[in-house]
């Protein structure tokens, strides 16, 4: 009867005694009543296996989480870095094409036989410009049509004297020149000619990726833009869009072989003073080592009225 009512105290404090929640004097008793008790000790035994068990499965089912965790992490690293990979392959892709492009416009920029032919449409106006040079001359027939139908020729033919000072954000290279010009004008009613007029002309060839000047802009453009391979006119070129706005032709095709562009999209721009500019559309067509000495004869004076130069510099 004794033995009985220890053994339900016994049996009541097994699972805290397992659990290390009983005091000294409670551990003593169950530990002497074990000693002597086979069926609690049985029972004990048993208790003790279950709960090892159960220990065990809660551990695997935390080791579990903690590798399937593991890798799906390995996965994001994985998509992460293929994502950087991608980013630095392209855009190492388009530092090439842009500098590629620039050293060969080099030879084309400092040519000293062009034919250069721009069109533009710009408010309505459409411009034809044509610029004929040889060594320290040059040609330029500048043809606009308005938007009303009138028609106007400029013909400018000019020699070299000199460099104009730098001017900061000059959207020209090389340096502008200083020409010495006789400029005839033709419209429809009448013909005019201005004699040894003296101003700048900024006609060169320009690299299409004229406005980068160091690897940092260089960069900034790559990351920015897109290029893509495909064809304008018949010649194979790089269609190239979202140019920083702090270079002029944020869109344009430029040929693949002289790095100069061929079509610029009307776009807007923003020097570093912050003022905005605004630049037309425009196609371009070039050729080198086509100009000759008989390209600058001179139309017959007699038929065009002698303007004074400082008037044509007050219109
Ligand atoms: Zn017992």
């Amino acid at each position: 009867m004794k033995e009985n009512k220890e053994c339900k105290i016994a049996q009541d404090l097994l699972p805290n005694y397992i659990e290390k929640l009983t005091n000294e004097e409670t551990n003593k008793f169950i530990e002497e009543h074990l000693k002597n008790c086979e069926d609690c000790k049985k029972n004990y035994d048993d208790m003790k296996e279950s709960l090892n068990k159960n220990n065990k499965n809660k551990e695997k089912k935390k080791v579990n989480f903690l590798k399937k965790y593991k890798n799906k992490l390995r996965i994001l690293e994985i998509i992460l870095l293929i994502i950087i990979v991608a980013f630095v392959v392209n855009t190492g892709r388009k530092v090439y094409i842009i500098t590629d492009l620039n050293n060969k416009a080099e030879k084309y920029i400092n040519s000293t036989n062009y034919h250069k032919i721009v069109y533009s449409l710009d408010k309505g106006n459409y411009t034809k410009s044509e610029v004929y040079s040889l060594d320290n001359k040059k040609k330029i027939i500048l043809t606009t049509l308005t938007e009303d139908g009138k028609k106007e020729v400029v013909t400018i033919y000019g020699t070299k004297i000199g460099n104009a000072p730098d001017t900061p954000y000059a959207m020209v290279e090389p340096p502008i020149g200083i020409y010495k010009q006789n400029v005839y004008k033709e419209t429809e009613t009448e013909k005019t000619v201005t004699l040894n007029l003296e101003s700048e002309i900024a006609v060169e060839p320009q690299k299409a990726f004229y406005g980068i000047e160091n690897i940092k802009q260089l960069i900034v453009c790559a990351i920015t833009s897109s290029i893509n391979k495909t064809t304008y006119d018949g010649n194979k070129c790089y269609y190239v869009s979202g140019m920083p706005s702090i270079l002029l032709n944020s869109s344009m095709y430029v040929n693949k072989d002289t790095g100069l562009a061929i079509s610029l999209m009307a776009s807007e721009y923003e020097n570093p003073d912050g003022e905005r500019g605004r630049v037309a559309g425009a196609e371009y067509k070039y050729e080198f080592g086509t100009v000759t000495e008989d390209d600058f004869i001179e139309p017959d004076i007699s038929e065009y009225k002698i303007e004074d130069a400082n008037d044509y510099i007050n219109q």
